[in-house]
């Protein structure tokens, strides 16, 4: 069993694969080439906002975001230390400082009530990150950056593409959304690519430019950019992903709820964490919640087990990978704790001792995913 299984994906669409791959190569546009605007407005209808901005990675939407913003040297950027590294990472490469708020133990989201605290005149933004595929409280994060003096917005959707949140899409909730198109994303390519999304002209047009080398026309440099551009190549494979992403977004939310369900009849006293939990050492695993006003999109379906390194090795050994997003919080880690504000954030910490993903995607099989159940609630038992 792998991971995460792109191989059913692929025979599924590789006509329409074949089809656009073998059009680029015809028509040899390998930079800004047709499929560009084509998937950009595709994304964008798909989204729901004016705009879409295709770029070399998840990593370059969230930087070319905060370029467009103006972030730079002396501001602070909040967001959660509970994360992938590239989301810290861009506001450290511009010299902000990246303040970081605790999350919610039940979804791992930044947790909202803990946003306001934390703003000072220096804030130029917020980063709300929707981790394992479930979008951050963006209503209040939003209304939040709204009572500070309308504080931009960024949604890290990097994990979550594809996710409704009562009754919108991901990455079209904020100022921006960023998402990223890495092979193993909800939404991949078959390399790198990503892109950010907006409904504001001024904010569009900056990031088209920083995108390219801050271009406004040919060798016209109005700005400071970046070489951050997405092939045509992959937005042809993205294209050819489109059509049947609907159904696999679908599938992974019904995929996920079979996995609470068999979960629930394998585990006894099996739960969703609350605060109760956090600090106290973890007897028995733990579920996330996923809110009833939101769907997940499971870019990663995640447990809390204890022992975990155990846990792991033995499911390991019965043929079942699993992995850890994350073990270590950002403002843990060697290169982020002096860069950044010293606040304990406890709940991510006992997070990061305890969380383990199972394999994961849209093309699962129920019977692979029965396997994992019973390798999960053996592998628990203590030897
Ligand atoms: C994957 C990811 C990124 C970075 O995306 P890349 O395309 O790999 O640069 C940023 N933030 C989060 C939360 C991610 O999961």
């Amino acid at each position: 069993m792998q991971f995460i299984d792109l191989k059913t994906q692929q025979a599924a669409i590789k006509e329409d694969l074949d089809r656009r791959i073998a059009h680029v190569l015809a028509h040899g546009q390998y930079i800004m080439g047709p499929e560009v605007a084509e998937l950009e407005a595709a994304l964008a209808a798909y989204v729901g906002v004016k705009y879409c901005v295709s770029v070399a990675s998840g990593t370059e939407a969230l930087l070319i975001a905060l370029m467009a913003l103006g972030v730079g040297a002396g501001d602070e950027v909040i967001t959660t230390p509970f994360t992938f590294v590239a989301t810290a990472e861009v506001i450290v490469l511009l010299g902000a400082k990246p303040v970081f708020v605790d999350v919610d133990p039940a979804t791992a989201n930044i947790d909202a009530w803990r946003i306001a605290e934390k703003i000072t005149p220096r804030t130029k933004a917020i980063i709300p990150v929707s981790l394992y595929g479930q979008v951050a409280d963006m209503d209040e994060i939003n209304a939040i950056a709204a009572q500070h003096g309308g504080i931009p917005v960024i949604e890290d959707g990097c994990q979550s593409f594809g996710a409704d949140y009562r009754g919108r899409k991901s990455c079209g909730l904020s100022t921006f959304g960023c998402t990223s198109f890495f092979p193993s994303k909800p939404l991949g390519c078959y390399g790198d690519g990503g892109a950010l999304f907006t409904n504001d002209d001024d904010l569009a047009t900056a990031s088209r430019e920083i995108r390219v080398h801050g271009q406004s026309k040919r060798y016209v440099h109005t700005r400071i950019g970046v070489g951050g551009r997405m092939d045509t190549l992959q937005c042809a494979i993205v294209l050819a992903k489109l059509p049947r992403f609907a159904w696999e977004v679908s599938e992974r939310a019904r995929i996920g709820a079979r996995y609470d369900q068999l979960l629930r009849d394998a585990l006894p006293g099996y739960r969703t964490v609350d605060a109760s939990d956090v600090n106290a050492p973890l007897s028995a695993p733990r579920a996330l919640a996923v809110l009833g006003d939101r769907t997940s999109v499971h870019a990663q379906y995640t447990v809390l087990v204890p022992n975990r390194a155990e846990v792991q090795s033995r499911l390991q050994a019965a043929g079942v990978p699993t992995a850890v997003h994350y073990p270590i919080p950002l403002n843990a880690q060697e290169a982020y704790r002096s860069v950044a504000n010293d606040d304990p954030t406890p709940v991510s910490a006992w997070l990061g001792e305890h969380v383990m993903s199972l394999p994961m995607g849209p093309d699962l099989s129920e019977g692979d995913q029965d396997r994992v159940v019973h390798a999960l609630a053996a592998a628990l038992v203590p030897a």
